[in-house]
């Protein structure tokens, strides 16, 4: 219970990765408000979570609404008084090659994917700066470090994600505000359920581990680096790809 009475906020929580962060951090003691768009979905995956549901807290949030970040951050912050955990991981992906990529594919990607990341930022920042403590968490891509085909959008967004998450702990380290990204490479959700079968076996292939991650191993970094054993980390973009990136 090392996050115990701690109060989390992550984004993106209706299913996949997002789901396993706010499990990891309920388990560990932490109150934590489980966002997304589709509330129905964050509803009925904490029904099933047991005696972790009483510290589970479905609430909506479009993180590409810059009022709707600001208002749900200010509401946690007046209903607990505190904020201690921001993980920004709601994303989405709409692939396509450069040529033919229009304005609306690259845009919806980078209003979600960093756009949104910065609205959560600044707003959680407000709070954890008076604070003088806070750990902020980017979940960003092995895209954004290597590049990748048919993601140009999606890569410079989450490129441009690792960026802002060192900047922001170049800023609020003195303020005692950590600020750290994970790049996952391939992990078994419904984000890469749909891509073609003779792709993901293609990816496999490359893989030191020669398997996809799960969840829970992405949510197993976020606990590390909500937690006291990462107090003196920040600014890092951690690979937990199975050493896909080397
Ligand atoms: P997923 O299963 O597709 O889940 C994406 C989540 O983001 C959903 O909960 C979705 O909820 C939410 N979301 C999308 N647009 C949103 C918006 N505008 N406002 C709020 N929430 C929004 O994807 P995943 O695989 O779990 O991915 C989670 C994160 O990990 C993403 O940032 C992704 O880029 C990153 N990642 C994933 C992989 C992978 O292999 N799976 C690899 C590298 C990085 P609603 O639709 O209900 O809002």
């Amino acid at each position: 219970m090392m996050l115990k009475d701690q109060v989390a906020l992550v984004t993106g929580a209706s299913r996949g990765i997002g789901r396993a962060i706010c499990e990891s951090l309920a388990r560990e003691g932490a109150l934590v408000v489980a966002t997304a768009r589709n509330t129905d979905a964050v509803h009925s995956w904490i029904v099933e979570s047991g005696e972790l549901q009483p510290r589970l807290i479905p609430t909506a949030l479009d993180v590409t609404d810059r009022a709707a970040c600001d208002r749900v951050v200010d509401e946690i912050v007046a209903k607990h008084q505190r904020l201690d955990i921001l993980v920004n991981n709601a994303g989405i992906t709409k692939d396509g090659l450069i040529m033919s990529m229009d304005d609306e594919q690259f845009d919806a990607v980078i209003n979600t994917n960093l756009k949104g990341a910065f609205y959560m930022i600044r707003a959680a920042a407000r709070h954890m700066v008076r604070a003088r403590r806070g750990r902020i968490i980017n979940i960003s891509s092995f895209s954004g470090l290597a590049g990748n085909a048919g993601q140009a959008n999606y890569a410079a967004a989450k490129g441009a994600l690792n960026a802002l998450t060192k900047s922001v702990a170049k800023e609020l380290g003195k303020r005692g505000v950590l600020c750290n990204a994970i790049a996952p490479g391939f992990i078994k959700t419904d984000m890469t359920d749909v891509l073609p079968e003779s792709l993901k076996e293609g990816v496999k292939q490359l893989i030191p581990l020669q398997r996809f991650g799960s969840p829970a191993e992405i949510a197993g970094v976020v606990r590390f680096l909500a937690g006291p054993d990462s107090s003196y980390i920040t600014g890092q973009v951690l690979s937990a790809d199975g050493g896909l990136h080397m």
